[in-house]
């Protein structure tokens, strides 16, 4: 490990942030490179701050320490997220012989120079109590190999020697802040204090002098542990070998929907039981592969994390499961409720005195068997961060393993830490959307319907997997879509004619998000001809893709939604053409009648393992410039001819035609499949008209 101080880019933070002074620029930009390095911190772990001075209302100057806010992360905190506090209310409070937690951010928020600051972290009294103008802490994992061991002490002096002190666990906040500030007082030649199974401690008077120092001993930690493995632990070189990547991948398409039908959990809801699902991140690099097809895997899994950061993210262990069991649905059941039995028997023990609420005991984080490591959670968010922070984690373990004997926190201090409500705080507010944790696929949609059931589903909250077979069309809605996304979509190019590459793009959707929770089969075509012109290899065409391409896309979602064995939700876009046809229109109306007999079929089918199967009829959805519509640019011209109408006529004629005389928009569709996913009646096998009012296009 490098220092990544740079003069110029020093230059560059004090020019950027010149309002707020050269102490708290440098504090932000060695809080940047703290933060960019996964080495050292991951997704708001770790904390920095600097001793400064701020003036009062009346202008006098008053001493404060500028201190990272709870929540926020070093990678990208600016110097709002470093809310001023006064020191000197601060550092009174260290004569108390005790303090709880609610006074201590009393005392912390009612030091802050701005009440619209966030709450300064639960470490900002460990940060006072220190001399120095600057404060780093990190989690780096070198220091985690070294310390989460049986003698956390052995192996930190024989690297770091007597530049650091070492604290054993001892619980964040107060107690921590005095232990650490007298530990300093009695040795205040250290250049760092390295808390054991937790992470390190550095200062200095410069920004640059407190993050060189975190530099320095995590280098000098990572060579002692090269020297001492001599390379990298059998563990992680593929001893024995795990599946070849192509293996691995082919693998999850398998398995994942497998797990996450174990890990869903049926709930009471005011609308009956509903599947409380999660979604999937898979990581399938060697390294993880290689560790989870060691012997000792299952053992290190099953044990607790690397630094107690985590436990809110991962809980403490991992599931493991042999490759045999998670494609085993009544065998992969019995494995997850084991976890769950032994999740209770753990908050019985340890955590009940400090919380009446149970945490949610299925496992967020389950290693495959020679494949990698599977996050699950209701959000691909919190799924991504589980993944991001579990694939380090195996890494130490292997390398903590090798270097002794792996010796994390114990369960009762690893409770402490997952039920510290200060510690829950950091998730923030959690308010699920409709469809948090469901996954939908949808066909067709780089159309116009298509996006708009794509914009929908993303709106609840779901996951979705765009599919179409113009991968241009689709990049443009991918692109639309993706800020709103928050990582929850994904696309791929498929042509649904084609058996096999609808298997592939269900096996896509349950590699990318773990399963399939609501299909919707919407990919149609249209073509105009009077039937005594029709060419039969247009007509072919058109039935191919909206009749047989929905049949194959029923059939694998039947496949797939069996596997994971909780239900589902299937809507299908038929048209309004299937109950009032159009003359010119033979191939469409009649494919997409066919369309919406099959799903009335699968309605039948499908009921007994639980899936309902619904029917959308759409008319006159024209899109926007942007993302048109697809059956409108091959129908349009020609209505339009017959009328004597331009575009925007057109549209007004379409709109004039219904009942209620308005524009029926690609996101009203949407909305009616997200009325059917929710579950929220018991319905299947109907038709709902999305048309603005068609009397002529009434289900019957
Ligand atoms: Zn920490």
């Amino acid at each position: 490990m490098h220092s990544r101080w740079s003069d110029d880019e020093a230059q560059e933070y004090c020019r950027r942030y010149q309002a707020v002074g050269d102490a708290i620029a440098l504090r932000v930009y060695t809080s940047h490179l703290l933060g960019r390095d996964p080495e050292l911190v991951l997704h708001g772990g770790g904390n920095t701050s600097v001793k400064t001075v701020a003036a009062d209302l009346l202008g006098r100057s008053v001493d404060v320490l500028c201190v990272k806010g709870s929540g926020s992360d070093l990678a990208q905190v600016e110097p709002a997220g470093l809310p001023a506090v006064r020191l000197l209310p601060l550092r009174e409070l260290r004569a108390l012989p005790e303090l709880g937690d609610a006074a201590m951010v009393d005392a912390l928020r009612s030091a802050l120079m701005s009440s619209r600051s966030p709450n300064p972290s639960v470490e900002a009294l460990l940060h006072a109590f220190l001399p120095h103008a600057y404060v780093d802490h990190t989690h780096a994992h070198a220091i985690l190999a070294l310390t989460d061991q049986p003698d956390p002490e052995r192996h930190v002096r024989a690297a770091l020697g007597d530049a650091v002190l070492v604290l054993p666990w001892i619980m964040p906040g107060f107690p921590l802040a005095k232990a650490v500030a007298l530990a300093f007082e009695q040795q205040p030649q250290v250049r760092g204090i390295v808390l054991a199974k937790h992470g390190l401690f550095t200062f200095g008077s410069t920004a640059r002098e407190s993050y060189e120092r975190t530099i320095e001993l995590v280098d000098r930690a990572e060579t002692y542990l090269r020297h001492q493995l001599g390379g990298r632990p059998a563990m992680l070189v593929g001893e024995p070998a795990p599946l070849s990547a192509a293996e691995r991948h082919l693998f999850v398409q398998q398995a994942l929907p497998v797990v996450r039908g174990a890990l869903a959990v049926a709930a009471e809801t005011p609308f009956g039981q509903a599947w409380q699902r999660v979604v999937a991140v898979a990581r399938l690099g060697d390294l993880v592969a290689s560790f989870s097809a060691h012997p000792a895997a299952r053992e290190l899994c099953h044990s607790n994390p690397i630094t107690p950061d985590h436990v809110i993210r991962t809980k403490g262990p991992y599931l493991f499961l042999p490759r045999s069991v998670a494609v085993d649905g009544d065998a992969c059941r019995r494995e997850v409720h084991a976890y769950v039995a032994a999740y209770e028997n753990y908050y019985h023990r340890c955590a009940r005195q400090r919380s009446k609420h149970m945490l949610r005991p299925q496992p967020n984080v389950v290693v495959l068997e020679g494949v990698g490591v599977v996050a699950f959670a209701s959000s691909r968010k919190a799924a991504r961060i589980a993944a991001d922070l579990a694939e380090p984690t195996l890494r130490v373990k292997a390398e903590a393993h090798a270097l002794g004997r792996y010796t994390p926190l114990t369960d009762d201090e690893l409770a402490e830490m997952e039920y510290w409500p200060l510690e829950l705080d950091k998730l923030g507010a959690q308010v699920e959307p409709l469809l948090a944790g469901q996954v939908a696929l949808v066909t067709g949609a780089a159309g116009a319907i298509g996006a708009g059931v794509v914009e929908a589903l993303l709106a609840a909250g779901a996951c979705v997997f765009a599919s179409d077979l113009d991968g241009p069309r689709l990049a443009v809605v991918a692109e639309r879509f993706a800020p709103a996304a928050k990582g929850q979509l994904a696309v791929g190019a498929h042509d649904i004619t084609d058996p096999a590459a609808v298997a592939a793009m269900f096996g896509a959707c349950a590699a990318t998000f773990g399963g399939v929770d609501i299909v919707v089969p919407n990919a149609g075509i249209a073509h105009v001809s009077r039937l005594e012109r029709m060419d039969d290899a247009r007509f072919a065409k058109v039935l191919a893709v909206n009749t047989t391409g929905t049949m194959h896309v029923l059939r694998e979602a039947a496949h797939l939604l069996q596997k994971q064995r909780t239900g589902g939700t299937i809507v299908v876009q038929a048209s309004k053409n299937a109950f009032a046809p159009g003359a010119g229109f033979g191939a469409y109306s009649a494919s997409k009648a066919a369309a919406l007999q099959l799903a009335r079929i699968a309605a039948l089918e499908f009921a007994e393992f639980g899936v309902r199967v619904n029917v959308v009829n759409a008319d006159a959805v024209f899109g926007d410039d942007q993302v048109p519509s697809q059956l409108w640019q091959t129908v349009g011209p020609d209505r339009m001819a017959a009328r004597g109408l331009d575009a925007a006529g057109l549209r007004d004629f379409y709109r004039k035609r219904s009942l209620l005389q308005v524009p029926v928009l690609p996101r009203h569709v949407g909305e009616a499949v997200v009325f059917f996913a929710s579950q929220r009646t018991p319905t299947t096998g109907a038709v709902l008209p999305v048309d603005g009012g068609l009397p002529e296009a009434f289900p019957r």
